[in-house]
């Protein structure tokens, strides 16, 4: 789970998200089309924790969880209200769903062998 590097709390996807669509704006579409750019984009990306307001880098957010988000944007069509710079979708429960099923999918493989 993403959490705040300098308090340690846990952060919201879609909040980030949304910081980065309020500096970025329809920036961010081009941003979307390509995995590496959002990366790139991310990592480098300054956010601000809600819950302690320090800043900190994208870099320190875990990178799995990144590419699942990027994903999760990409295939849900409406994932983003640009009008709005909302993120539609819940992506912490939807990351959290993709982990359990992954685990699940896991523990179905190992008990087969
Ligand atoms: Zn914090």
């Amino acid at each position: 789970m993403a959490r705040c590097p300098l308090c340690g709390k846990p952060l919201d996807w879609r909040e980030l998200m949304e910081q980065m669509l309020a500096k970025r704006g329809n920036e961010m579409k081009k941003i979307l089309l390509d995995k590496e750019i959002f990366l790139n984009e991310l990592r480098d990306f300054v956010f601000k924790c809600p819950h302690c307001g320090e800043e900190f880098y994208g870099k320190t957010l875990p990178e799995k969880e990144a590419e699942k988000v990027f994903e999760l944007l990409n295939e849900f069509k409406g994932s983003i209200d640009w009008e709005n710079g909302r993120v539609r979708l819940r992506l912490n429960s939807l990351l959290a769903l993709d982990t359990m099923l992954e685990e699940w999918d896991r523990k179905v493989k190992g008990s087969k062998i």
